[in-house]
């Protein structure tokens, strides 16, 4: 009998590589491969690569340069490994990849990984295979779904892919490049894909798109569908108990979306919303299509419809031309706005889009003061969020066992992770807890909560002698 081969996956970047990348996995594994989370014992090692700034791309060249070793060792023992670079730096660098990491044996970009099994085949009888192509059919109606034992593993929070690609073209950003135009799945293979998650045991579906707000699926009548009208959808799957969304451009914020965050007690209140920079000078000059002004005004409307709402955002120090008034300009808007998480980065000029050939490019001293000081205020700002919630009142979604005998580990509403004494079958289910402590950045509480949470998730609470 031949054993099952290995397949080591490494994700960098978004949310939506984790996803591609566990995708992957499952159309492997009819083919024989099972996940390994050691990378000396695998067969197949594919690096599901981030292009969005420079570092990234060097550290996976900088990686493939170890792999290079490690398939050398396995060779001289007789093993042969096959290396595949995937993702944004396959779908940019293409053939380049090829010429500077002999190790690598094939390059594949994000509209290609249904067709793994076919280009491993080609790989394996040409010597080295390339797809960087954008084909015409749907990777998604080739994708082999999970099976159900494999859901499990991965815990009661899944992501759900429903939108592609970027046609808003910001001068810093090679999305629309690498992940190309905006395309939206249709609401029924979402729906399957949902149901077929909440039936092994999934509660949290996170709908991913890089732009998820401009979704503009088929829906069940032939129409086309909203993100808005989606979520209600979604929320009718049994068992569902929680859904979030990421990520979401400003600009496409409609009043509908406004109103399920109002509406829905399962669409948790908290959004991701990159702002980028809160200069009107730069949010121009970035072609971001809004100013300061409209981004919080979106903030007011999203807090009059659901006053529990608390953001978090993307930002970008140091674009071309930002001024130490610009940054100010920044970080009183991080202050407005109150934001207690975010993604922010040091400007990284990207070949071929517009901002790297802008003038004023700022010092990269400059850019890391400025970062920091940007993350500190952050940092301070979701210390002072998680110490006002002791002695509030949080519906928590368990997730694991905690590291102490007894104790189990959920995350509130906020993402917060929340970690009380209680019984191991609450895993997977949603429970009231009085927040009675914190320490980092976890809460501690006492199960049987009796305050009033906000959203109230009463009809899918389990009791806390389960
Ligand atoms: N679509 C989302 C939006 O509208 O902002 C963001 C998706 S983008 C893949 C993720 C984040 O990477 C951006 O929000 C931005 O902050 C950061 N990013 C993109 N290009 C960058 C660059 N050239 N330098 C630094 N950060 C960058
Ligand atoms: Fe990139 Fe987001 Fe701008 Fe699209 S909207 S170009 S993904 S930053």
């Amino acid at each position: 009998m031949t054993r099952p081969r290995k397949l080591f996956v490494k994700s960098y970047g978004c949310q939506m590589n984790v996803y591609d990348s566990r995708r992957m996995a499952d159309t492997l594994a009819p083919e024989g491969f099972a996940e390994t989370d050691r990378i000396e014992d695998a067969d197949l090692v594919i690096l599901n690569t981030c292009h969005i700034r420079e570092k990234a791309a060097e550290k996976v060249y900088s990686e493939l340069g170890r792999i290079r070793q490690l398939k050398a060792d396995a060779a001289s023992g007789g093993r042969k490994v096959t290396v595949a670079v995937a993702g944004c730096v396959a779908q940019a660098e293409g053939a380049e990849i090829l010429r500077r990491a002999p190790a690598v044996d094939l390059v594949f970009g994000p509209q290609s990984y249904h067709r793994l099994p076919e280009l491993l085949a080609k790989a394996d009888r040409d010597g080295r295979a390339i797809d960087t192509d954008f084909p015409v059919e749907d990777k998604f109606d080739f994708l082999k779904q999970p099976t159900k034992q494999a859901v499990r593993a991965r815990g009661v929070s899944a992501f759900v892919t429903v939108q592609e690609g970027c046609d808003k073209f910001c001068t810093f950003c090679v999305v629309p490049y690498t992940r190309g135009a905006e395309v939206s799945r249709p609401v029924e293979k979402i729906v399957a894909e949902a149901t077929h998650l909440a039936e092994a045991g999934v509660r949290e579906i996170t709908l991913i798109g890089q732009n998820v707000n401009a979704f503009h699926g088929e829906g069940s009548d032939g129409a086309s569908w909203t993100l808005a009208q989606l979520l209600y959808r979604i929320a009718e799957v049994p068992g569902v108990a929680r859904l979030r969304y990421t990520t979401s451009h400003p600009c496409d914020v409609g009043d509908d979306l406004i109103a399920v965050h109002r509406d829905l007690p399962q669409l948790m209140p908290q959004l991701h919303l990159p702002v980028q920079s809160g200069s009107d000078r730069i949010l121009a000059a970035m072609n971001r299509r809004h100013t300061r002004d409209d981004y919080l005004r979106v903030i007011d409307r999203l807090r009059t419809a659901q006053p529990a709402m608390v953001f978090t955002s993307d930002f970008i120090v140091g674009f071309p031309g930002e001024t130490e008034d610009d940054f100010r300009q920044t970080m009183q808007l991080v202050a407005d706005v109150e934001f207690n998480g975010s993604y922010s980065f040091k400007y990284s000029p990207r070949p071929g889009t517009p901002a790297a050939d802008m003038d004023g490019q700022v010092p990269d001293a400059v850019m890391s003061e400025r970062l920091q000081e940007l993350q500190a205020l952050i940092e301070q700002q979701l210390a002072a969020f998680n110490a006002a919630s002791v002695g509030r009142t949080f519906d928590v979604l368990f997730e694991k066992a905690g590291r102490h005998p007894g104790q189990i580990v959920g995350r509130s509403p906020y993402l917060q992770p929340v970690h009380v004494t209680g019984a191991s079958e609450l895993i997977g289910k949603v429970a009231r807890v009085d927040i009675t402590d914190v320490t980092a950045y976890s809460l501690h509480g006492l199960l049987n909560g009796t305050g009033r949470a906000e959203p109230d998730h009463t009809r899918f609470l389990a009791t806390a002698e389960a």
